[in-house]
Formats: structure tokens, sequence, C-alpha cells
């Protein structure tokens, strides 16, 4: 399942530099999360980073974007051509 970002965000732009699949960027009253680049960290931290720094905990799993571990892991490797995920 993509994040997405709630109607809670401050715009204090924590998360943005933290994306290591660059999923994220401002938009107009929020930051936004492309749902075609998030993958809920898989392959790159243990849990979702932006949910981890963001100070009012704005990021949230987006029941419209149901996809399974193995599909998330896809995606990052489409993102990140020749390396290799970190598993945990
Ligand atoms: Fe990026 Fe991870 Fe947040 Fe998805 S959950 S937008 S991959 S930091």
């Amino acid at each position: 399942m993509a994040y997405r970002i709630s109607a809670d965000c401050e715009k204090c732009g924590s998360c943005e530099p933290e994306c290591e699949n660059q999923a994220i960027s401002e938009g107009g009253e929020t930051y936004v999360i492309d749902p075609e680049r998030c993958t809920e960290c898989i392959g790159n931290y243990k849990e979702p980073r932006c949910f981890e720094v963001c100070p009012v905990a704005a990021p949230e799993r987006d029941p419209e974007r149901k996809e399974t571990k193995e599909q998330l892991l896809e995606k990052w490797r489409k993102l990140h051509p020749g390396k290799e995920p970190k598993l945990f």
C-alpha cells in the first residue's frame, strides 16, 4: 500500500529529503506522495521514513492503493535498477 499525506500536513518539509525513492514533492496545501514511487519504504528502511520524521503524523496508508510486499519490492527494483534492496 502506498502512503499518502493527510490534510494534517503543515508543510514543514521534513519528509521530502528523507524519501530515498524521491516520491515526495511540495503540493498546493500539503506535500504529496507519488504512489508510483512509494514502496512504503520497502527496500530502503524498516519503517516508513516519512511517517517517522513527520511531527504531526500526516503520512498514512492509502487504502485505495493496496499492494503486496512483493509488488512493492518489484516497484523498488524498477526505481533502483542494478541495486540490491535492504531486506528486513
Ligand atoms: Fe517515500 Fe517511504 Fe514515505 Fe513512501 S513511505 S513516500 S517510500 S519515505
